[in-house]
């Protein structure tokens, strides 16, 4: 095996020559915010992502095909945390859909009234139900910057029109069956990122992680309450906690105290539980 790139939270193996047909993606208990790796681990996150991820992308199998192979026949060391999956040229877009207003989407909104180009109508505060689930593509900006906002002419223009079109129509379809698994465990999915590559014959195949707290904003729907920052399954409350301290948001990351670890940890399982109907343990 050759670690062909560590990203922030996984790291990708060729496992059948380093341009062989496959490869292993590892999730790790790393956790990033802002771009920014933490020096501290959340325990079992990277498991816990791995087997959600999993869970759903056999849920979407009908909508999308997906670029799973095993996650059994994988080192020992890895087990649990690891996928063998077939490695795709990737599109170089996010593929998001919004179907609430959040983070970069709500600052966007703030300033230009629209997101990714979409209009939407005046009024609208953090945490407001969109009108109708968007798509709101980024560029996958290279470690250490940022992404942007893409319009969806500007996405035609990277990847062609009939592909865009395909991926704007498959994101929303990824969004509409998550966001309605998830509602029945009253989970709101206020937005998700999604990562589409190519097969050797040209077919689009989702990806990376999918619906995972890494991946989307989680709330949970009882308390659910726009015109504020959302109770948030995922790293929003690092993100939270982060803004109490003195940091710019640029490498190196605080330390991670023992209990908001904890207290991740403790969402991360929890949003497994709910949308899985399975016990951690
Ligand atoms: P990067 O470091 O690449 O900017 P990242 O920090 O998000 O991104 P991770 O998510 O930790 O990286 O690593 C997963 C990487 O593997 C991503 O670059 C993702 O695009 C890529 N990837 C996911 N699935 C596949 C696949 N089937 N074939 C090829 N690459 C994939
Ligand atoms: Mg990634």
């Amino acid at each position: 095996m050759k670690l062909l790139h560590s990203g922030k939270v996984r790291d990708v193996y060729s496992i059948d020559g380093a341009d062989g047909p496959e490869l292993l993606l590892v999730a790790s208990d790393r956790l990033s915010i802002y771009d920014v790796v933490l020096p501290t681990a959340v325990p079992d996150k990277g498991a816990v992502l791995t087997q959600l991820s999993l869970w759903w992308f056999d849920r979407l199998a009908d909508l999308v095909p997906h670029h799973v192979i095993s996650a059994t026949d994988v080192p020992a060391e890895f087990a649990g945390r690891a996928v063998r999956c077939r490695r795709l040229e990737m599109l170089p877009v996010e593929c998001i859909a919004r179907g609430y207003l959040a983070g970069l989407g709500l600052k966007e909104y703030e300033r230009h009234g629209t997101v990714s180009g979409i209009p939407l109508p005046p009024g609208l505060v953090e945490g407001s139900k969109l009108p109708e689930p968007i798509f709101t593509p980024t560029t996958k900006a290279p470690v250490g910057e940022h992404d942007e906002f893409l319009t969806f002419d500007e996405v035609a223009g990277l990847v062609g029109a009939p592909r865009a079109e395909r991926l704007r129509d498959l994101t929303l379809a990824v969004y509409s069956r998550g966001a309605e698994t998830a509602a029945a465990a009253g989970i709101l999915v206020a937005d998700t990122k999604l990562e589409f590559g190519l097969d050797p014959a040209g077919g689009i195949v989702l990806a990376d992680e999918v619906l995972t707290s890494d991946s989307s904003r989680f709330w949970p729907a009882d308390r659910w309450a726009p015109g504020g920052p959302q109770f948030s399954f995922d790293k929003q409350y690092v993100r939270d906690w982060s803004a109490g301290l003195d940091w710019d948001r640029t490498p190196p990351g605080p330390e991670v105290p023992a209990e908001v670890v904890a207290a991740t940890r403790a969402r991360y399982v929890e949003v497994y539980e709910r949308l899985t109907g399975r016990d951690w343990s």
